[in-house]
């Protein structure tokens, strides 16, 4: 046994060394007193030495800098050099733009949580919440969904005007512009309010918000077209859109052909110098509409008449709808949500170069101003409509499911439905946790790339997994269109939102954890600079030094990711409560396994991982679910640890570790050098996978919490528009929900008595006056039975036509509307 000693005592200090994330010098030293003592207590003997002299030969050149810089990081750094990827132009914009928040830190493989549990709880202020109670519920109550994507194919003129008088298109512009300078938070509540009644008037209000002519102009624009442009954005004097996208560039935006030649010309009758602008762009939200159009084109300058560049790369201008030569007003159909959405077309349109956004000095500067704004309007709009969505789901399922009665049960009764009810909920938690952090990240002052990313894929992504099952619950009801149906329209409509602001199949797997692993990585990012330091001994000492945390932190996450492998992340420190704990643990897990998995992959596949997307798209998928099973212990720590929110808490965080689980395998299954896949799955699934999906106990339990009113259920669905106006179906049933429940043990003794045979009549209303008089219920039984029916019926109800309605609806709707406007 005394043999083994110094060998078990250098593994232990070692490996306790490597788990607590210790330096170079601390390990040294450590390993060296262990193995002394070791020496001192069993003897100096040939056990010792086969221990000693390894850890010398090992931790001395290490530890001799220049040493290690001649003999080791020296040959790195020309492999380095190497195969280090040549970065695109745009490739360097996009990974320098943004902030990286807690994502950091679950990329890190140790997070620290008390940074994200140390940030400010996100709550609207007085001004913001009366906003949401006043003109936002006003505005609800005048929406009528069926009217607006049937008939009009357009918002009414009132609603038009009710926006613009109320600032609806302002609440990202300050106040000294007449802006509402509201917060991402409220931003994101107005825009989840709307979405519960019409995804069409949420789309209209949450594009001049996002991208486009005012986040530009506040960041960019020069003081005159501030001083012009933002007091007339803001009270809907000037509709804006932003045209980018092209017939021969979508989701490759950079490669846009659209182009502007610098020149002289004539503008409002005198000779200026300007752009003249040739292009072809699609897709172009309010386009139809607009007033003034935010144009991204390539400048070209051939006669040098700004400098001596000829190609001044990608520029933005403004097109006030008057200019000569611009062809807008046709609109496009997106999916029966008829937004305004349409082409918009020039050739050699002049326009002074005073109408570049932030005039000349910014030409050629638009992918970067363009990539800077992007993340916080993403980080919003969709993830925001999103979520209104599936909050109205949640409660118009959960309500109809207790409502609809088929074999003389609840639908939301039987198992099968149950299932679905219990995904709705789980993963309306996790999507409004999700939104929630986003928006509070762009409140802390953010301009969070990776979790925009994150936020728009998952948000939409796992919106039409609700919207499905949604559906798949209403039955019939959910199929036949007419002012009845609350869920047809956001069927249809869910894949615009998985298409626009970055797709989502190229949200997965290139950008979440393309960019999410540089700009996430401790170190990867100062490797890459390091090898661009034009010094040369500055850039062997930077990168030496950089490099050997990186293998420091390589080591200790593959330790990490053994350990707790092996203690099925049941040890370690976590903060939260009894409750959470182990959720805490079981995230510090999966951050250890993707550090170290992220690193391997981009250590043995380099540049070639760029285009491995099946795999950088499951390491995505793990930091995702990271981020989103953080998000929900945020929330639930900040609305203090509400008991009755646990198995929404816990049913989706079962599914985000489940999922995680999988796409680790995923990723270990499919890796293309095979030993490496072996040694890491030992590392990272020592006992096979292990991690199991939410119950069905589990899932009963959340079905339950959807079909019934309770605090849980209330602040799953803040923010969705449940008034019980008559425009508002889904308000109307949420409210019917207590006298439907209390309905139900009346109706098993009605129906009991209906079973024996006792009870002769056919009609329902008939057979509840003899169960009444057979004394089976009582009067006030009767009545409630009865109102419970009639209301009911209201809900179960579909819409029919007479069929020339129908016909001239395609006469005078939609079709037509857009003929008109043609
Ligand atoms: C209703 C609507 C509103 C819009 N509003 C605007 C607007 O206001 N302004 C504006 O400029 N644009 C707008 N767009 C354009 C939108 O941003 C584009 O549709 C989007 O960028 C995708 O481009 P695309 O449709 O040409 O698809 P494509 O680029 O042809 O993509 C097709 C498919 O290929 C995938 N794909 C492409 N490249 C990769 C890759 N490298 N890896 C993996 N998958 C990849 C995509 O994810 C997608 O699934 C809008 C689009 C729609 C439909």
């Amino acid at each position: 046994m005394a043999q083994w000693l110094p060998l078990f005592a250098a593994l232990a200090v070692s490996l306790a060394c490597a788990y607590r994330r210790a330096g170079l010098r601390a390990w040294t030293l450590a390993t060296a007193a262990a193995l002394a003592a070791a020496g001192l207590a069993a003897g100096f003997h040939a056990g010792f030495w086969s221990v000693a002299a390894p850890f010398a030969l090992i931790a001395l050149p290490l530890n001799l800098t220049g040493f290690r810089r001649a003999f080791l990081s020296a040959p790195l750094l020309r492999v380095f050099e190497r195969v280090l990827p040549p970065l695109s132009d745009t490739e360097r914009t996009a990974l320098e733009a943004g902030t990286i928040g807690f994502e950091g830190e679950l990329f890190s493989g140790r997070p620290d949580w008390s940074k994200l549990l140390a940030e400010p709880k996100p709550e609207l202020s007085a001004e913001e919440q009366a906003f949401l109670d006043g003109p936002v519920e006003e505005l609800c109550r005048m929406i009528d969904d069926w009217q607006i994507s049937h008939e009009l194919a357009d918002l009414p003129p009132p609603v038009w005007d009710y926006l613009k008088a109320h600032k609806f298109f302002g609440m990202i512009i300050p106040k000294r512009y007449g802006g509402l300078e509201f917060s991402a938070l409220a931003h994101s509540a107005v825009l989840q309010k709307l979405a519960s009644i019409s995804a069409t008037v949420a789309s209209t209000v949450a594009v001049p918000n996002s991208l486009g002519p005012a986040e530009l102009l506040l960041h960019y624009g020069t003081d005159a077209q501030k001083d012009h442009y933002l007091p007339r954005l803001a009270d809907g004097r000037e509709i804006p859109c932003f045209a980018l996208t092209g017939p021969f560039a979508g989701s490759d935006a950079t490669s846009i052909p659209d182009y502007g030649i610098v020149c002289k010309g004539r503008w409002k009758g005198e000779e200026t110098l300007g752009v003249r602008l040739t292009f072809d762009k699609r897709y172009i939200t309010l386009a139809p509409v607009a007033t003034v159009v935010g144009l991204a084109f390539r400048m070209h300058d051939p006669e040098r008449l700004l400098g001596d560049k000829a190609d001044l790369g990608i520029t933005l201008a403004l097109l006030p709808r008057e200019t000569a030569g611009l062809e807008i007003g046709r609109r496009h159909l997106p999916l029966n949500v008829p937004f305004q959405n349409g082409p918009v077309r020039g050739k050699d349109v002049f326009v002074p170069l005073a109408q570049l956004i932030g005039g000349p000095a910014m030409a050629g500067h638009g992918w970067r101003m363009l990539v800077e704004c992007l993340s916080v309007g993403r980080a919003i709009s969709l993830p925001s409509n999103a979520t209104g969505f599936v909050r109205m789901a949640a409660a118009a399922t959960g309500a109809y499911a207790r409502i609809r009665k088929q074999f003389g049960l609840a639908i939301g009764r039987f198992e099968g439905v149950e299932e679905a009810l219990a995904r709705i909920g789980g993963w309306t938690y996790a999507i409004t946790a999700l939104s929630r952090a986003t928006a509070a990240a762009v409140d802390r002052g953010e301009k969070p790339a990776v979790t925009s990313a994150i936020g728009k894929y998952h948000a939409t992504q796992l919106g039409r997994e609700v919207v499905q099952d949604a559906m798949d619950v209403h039955g019939g009801k959910g199929i036949v269109l007419g002012p009845k149906n609350y869920l047809g329209r956001s069927w249809q409509g869910a894949p615009i939102s998985i298409t626009v602001e970055g797709a989502n199949i190229m949200t997965r797997s290139l950008m979440i954890f393309g960019q999410g692993a540089v700009r996430c990585h401790p170190y990867v990012l100062k490797e890459m600079e390091a090898v661009r330091i034009a010094d040369p001994r500055e850039r062997l000492a930077t990168f030496d030094r950089v490099l050997f945390q990186h293998l420091g932190f390589g080591v200790a996450n593959a330790v990490r990711a053994l350990v707790l492998g092996l203690a099925h992340a049941k040890i370690g420190q976590a903060p939260g409560d009894a409750y959470t704990r182990r959720y805490y643990r079981k995230l510090n897990r999966y951050s250890a396994a993707l550090a170290l998995t992220a690193d391997v992959a981009m250590g043995v596949l380099g540049g070639k991982l760029k285009f491995k997307e099946k795999i950088s798209a499951r390491l995505g998928d793990v930091l995702s679910y990271l981020y989103i099973a953080s998000a929900m212990l945020k929330r639930y720590e900040d609305q203090g640890r509400p008991e009755a929110d646990r198995p929404l808490l816990a049913w989706a965080f079962h599914e985000c570790v489940w999922r995680m689980q999988m796409a680790l395998d995923g990723v270990l299954r499919n890796f293309p050098v095979r030993p490496v896949a072996w040694l890491l799955r030992a590392l990272v699934f020592p006992f096979g996978r292990r991690e199991v999906p939410a119950s069905d106990r589990l899932g009963r339990r959340v079905a339950a919490l959807l079909t019934a009113p309770n605090e849980a259920r209330d602040r799953l669905t803040t923010w969705a528009y449940l008034t019980p106006a008559p425009n508002n179906e889904v308000g109307r049933m949420n409210a019917l929900l207590p006298e439907a429940i209390a309905a139900e043990p009346v109706e098993r003794k009605f129906l009991k008595a209906l079973k024996s045979g006792a009870i002769r009549a056919h009609e329902y209303f008939e057979q509840l006056a003899e169960a009444e008089k057979l004394g089976e219920i009582g009067a006030e039984e009767r009545e409630l039975l009865a109102r419970v029916r009639r209301i009911s019926a209201e809900f179960i109800a579909v819409d029919d036509f007479d069929p020339k309605e129908l016909e001239a609806a395609v006469q005078r709707g939609p079709g037509a509307a857009l003929r008109s406007v043609a």
